[in-house]
């Protein structure tokens, strides 16, 4: 297949904003899933996505992910600002690579470690700004599928 010199997306742009944005890992084989579970289980099109290895875990209070956190809490300051938040969720989700190889967490311990993360996350995003409603979920794997568990 060619690349066309320039692509035009068939999906309509929509200029108005929904003022919610979703926290969760860079990684590519969930991203699908997180898309659809937002819009269609969350109901939120168009939501602002932050998105970096290892998700809302940098936001857990941990040393090792300070500068992380320092960067994700800038981001989400600024959409709150500027894009006028007043939701975020934050998704973690199972068999994350962040977790084995950036926190060193072993497998068999990860979603037990997860779920603390979302809820020290959760509390810390929940510190940026009055009145931001924020949810947590853990994406799992059933078979070829993914589940969303709210925390
Ligand atoms: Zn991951």
């Amino acid at each position: 297949m060619t690349e066309p010199a320039i692509y035009e997306s068939p999906t309509p742009y929509e200029q108005s904003r929904i003022h919610a944005a979703a926290i969760y890992c860079s990684d590519g084989r969930v991203g699908e899933q997180i898309d659809e579970f937002l819009h269609q289980g969350l109901g939120l099109p168009r939501y602002d996505r932050v998105a970096v290895p290892g998700g809302p875990a940098c936001l857990a209070g941990s040393l090792a992910t300070f500068q992380e956190a320092r960067a994700v809490e800038d981001a989400l300051r600024f959409l709150i600002r500027v894009h006028d938040l007043t939701q975020v969720v934050l998704i973690a989700h199972q068999g994350c690579a962040y977790y084995l190889d950036s926190l060193g967490v072993p497998a068999s311990s990860m979603l037990t470690e997860q779920r603390q993360h979302l809820e020290k996350a959760q509390r810390a995003v929940r510190r940026l700004e009055d009145g931001l409603e924020v949810k947590a979920f853990l994406a799992l794997t059933a078979g070829s599928r993914i589940r969303f568990e709210p925390l």
